[in-house]
């Protein structure tokens, strides 16, 4: 886990996904530059229906580039209605 906590770093609490550890002092930038620029999917393993950051959700209020980690928790999966928690994160 990063210094600054942020979702997309490496533990991923999400679904224990473990990406491969830069190294000591490196870890920071990486997390950094993935947390500025990379864009993350998810997808509902109930439907498949997949959530893009990139993309966000028009139709549910969340503008293009909105992270998952501001998505409301109580937010369920348009197509079928599953938790949030409910959905895994998918690279892309
Ligand atoms: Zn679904």
């Amino acid at each position: 886990m990063c210094l600054v906590g942020h979702f997309t770093c490496f533990a991923g609490h999400h679904d224990g996904t473990m990406r491969a550890n830069p190294g000591p002092g490196r870890a920071m930038t990486v997390c950094e530059a993935q947390t500025m620029k990379e864009f993350k999917e998810y997808m509902c393993v109930v439907c498949g229906f997949v959530y893009s950051e990139e993309a966000g959700l028009p139709d549910e209020g969340f503008p293009p580039g909105t992270r998952w980690e501001d998505i409301p928790a109580n937010w369920v999966c348009p197509e079928c209605g599953a938790a949030k928690e409910d959905f895994e994160m998918v690279e892309v």
